[in-house]
């Protein structure tokens, strides 16, 4: 049975520091058994900077599932365990990180350990620019750009001591962030490669992809990429590597394949959920339901199909809403195809957010969709998004503008490190200075350097007003909500002109609750 892709939670994380080989070889199979589909390991290492750069400290690897290992070769430099080394030289498992390739480097100068099939991320990022804009060079830009995440690293521990006898509770978080990010940060631009956008905080609850589908983009994704070093700019094209050479395109399946991944895919979404009269609420993921039972809200019925009923009547809670209840079709709304599959909103979540709670809970209309036509409607959205911006005017002002003297830092930080021997002498004392003065400092370092590579020179505009908000304001005094949200479905209807709807769904399936509510008011007054 093929095994859905999980998106890690943040909060999903196991790390271990390891000072020995016998503890490697307890957690090792838990790394094997995770690279199972997917061979990605998040990859970073530490070192302690003493007026020259000491040897490796610690490796740190990362799955895809938030199993972290800190291996600390400082303490086992004599006694570096095979297995480990053997892990770091398959090249059919890829090391993601920044600059992953130089860490490589190193540890095959220091330890004789030989590193292959480093993705360095900004090779991928640029195979993806038009999703992801980030022209930072580090590993914390590069989160903040594509997962939203502020690493907000701390000079102090960065330079800290990686060799020290027992690490603190700071550098163990800080060293595992790395790889973990990494390998986030990989998930995050295959996943957007495949949708054709950024990923949202939806999706993990949304994308129901396989792992296998997963790895077969993954792979074609780093074609060309693998132990290329960042800055080269040889732009090496595909390689003979047979492994990275599956075709691109996700349609090319055979027919055998196709029922396979069909019955599994069916699965997915095949847990029903019914309220405690036993009328079914609606179908759910596995994780969904899950979740009920882990909180004892409810009990199991059956597990084929798995069938829960919830403990308790859900009078305030939202409830699923009727345009949802597929009775378990899992099966794109728009063509029919049964390939993997997403969720989406019909009413974008940036405005529905701003609706009024009444309909808010009633209106998550989410239909299936399979992933080219999904791209399509999004491309859509965008073309709608601009109209609306137009009418509403609601696009005038954006969250941040970009500070200027910050700015310069940065630059003549990256400029150092980068173009130093090309730069005549007195303007590289220039931009020393740049960087000196704003640290309040007499010497730089070359760790100096790279932080202010990475200032956030982000500045927040307090006139910012998100478009959402001004669109929905602008239809509350302009018609109204409820004809909004009829005129957002009816734009998917011409637009997707979707053949497999359910049989409820229509333009206007509010307004029967709608009307039911305002007798209630009635009443009640
Ligand atoms: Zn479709």
């Amino acid at each position: 049975m093929k095994k859905k892709l999980k998106i890690r939670r943040k909060s999903e994380t196991q790390i271990h520091v390891i000072n020995s080989s016998t503890e490697w070889e307890q957690h090792y199979p838990t790394i094997i058994s995770h690279l199972e589909t997917c061979k990605v390991l998040g990859f970073d290492c530490e070192w302690v900077f003493d007026k020259k750069r000491c040897p490796v400290a610690m490796v740190q690897i990362s799955t895809q599932q938030g199993f972290c290992l800190l291996v600390r070769t400082c303490k086992m430099a004599s006694n570096i365990p095979e297995t480990f080394k053997k892990l770091l030289a398959d090249r059919s498992i890829l090391k993601v990180g920044v600059a992953s390739k130089d860490d490589g480097k190193k540890l095959q100068k220091d330890y004789g350990i030989v590193v292959r099939g480093c993705v360095d991320l900004r090779h991928m990022l640029g195979r993806i620019r038009g999703i992801y804009n980030c022209s930072s060079v580090g590993l914390q830009g590069l989160a903040a750009a594509v997962l939203g995440v502020n690493m907000a690293k701390e000079y102090g521990i960065r330079c800290g001591n990686w060799e020290a006898d027992t690490l603190s509770t700071e550098q163990i978080d800080y060293a595992a962030c790395d790889a973990l990010v990494a390998v986030d940060i990989f998930t995050n631009l295959v996943l957007a490669k495949m949708l054709g956008r950024a990923l949202q905080e939806d999706d993990i609850e949304c994308v129901a992809i396989t792992e296998a589908e997963f790895w077969k983009n993954a792979s074609s994704f780093c074609q060309g990429l693998l132990d290329v070093l960042y800055k080269t700019k040889t732009a090496r094209t595909l390689t003979s590597d047979s492994q990275y050479s599956e075709p691109q395109g996700a349609g090319a399946v055979n027919g055998k394949a196709k029922s396979k991944k069909h019955e599994s895919r069916a699965s997915c979404l095949n847990c029903c959920l019914l309220a405690p009269d036993g009328q079914l609420l609606c179908t759910s993921d596995v994780r969904k339901v899950e979740w009920y039972i882990h909180k004892g809200l409810a009990d199991k019925l059956s597990d084929d199909p798995l069938t829960l009923k919830l403990k308790f009547e859900e009078t305030s809670g939202p409830k699923p809403d009727l345009g949802y209840v597929q009775n378990n079709e899992n099966i794109c709304v728009v063509c029919g195809k049964s390939e993997s599959y997403i969720k989406k909103f019909i009413i974008p979540k940036e405005y529905r957010k701003y609706f009024p709670t009444f309909l808010k809970v009633h209106t998550c209309d989410l239909l299936v969709m399979c992933l080219p036509c999904h791209q399509i409607s999004c491309q859509h959205d965008s073309i709608f998004r601009q109209s609306l911006a137009k009418e509403c005017d609601a696009d005038t002002t954006s969250r941040s503008f970009q500070d200027h003297d910050l700015q310069k830092v940065r630059s003549a930080a990256k400029a150092l490190l980068l173009n130093k021997p090309q730069i005549p002498e007195k303007r590289i004392d220039e931009l020393e200075s740049t960087v000196k003065d704003f640290y309040g400092i007499d010497s730089l370092t070359e760790e100096l350097l790279q932080t202010a590579t990475e200032l956030d020179i982000k500045v927040n505009n307090p006139q910012f007003l998100p478009h959402g908000k001004k669109v929905v304001r602008h239809m509350r005094r302009n018609g109204g909500v409820l004809n909004f949200e009829k005129r957002c479905r009816q734009n998917f209807l011409n637009c997707m002109k979707p053949q497999y709807l359910p049989d409820i769904w229509t333009v206007d399936h509010n307004k029967c609750y709608v009307k039911q509510r305002n007798v209630q008011h009635h009443t009640a007054q």
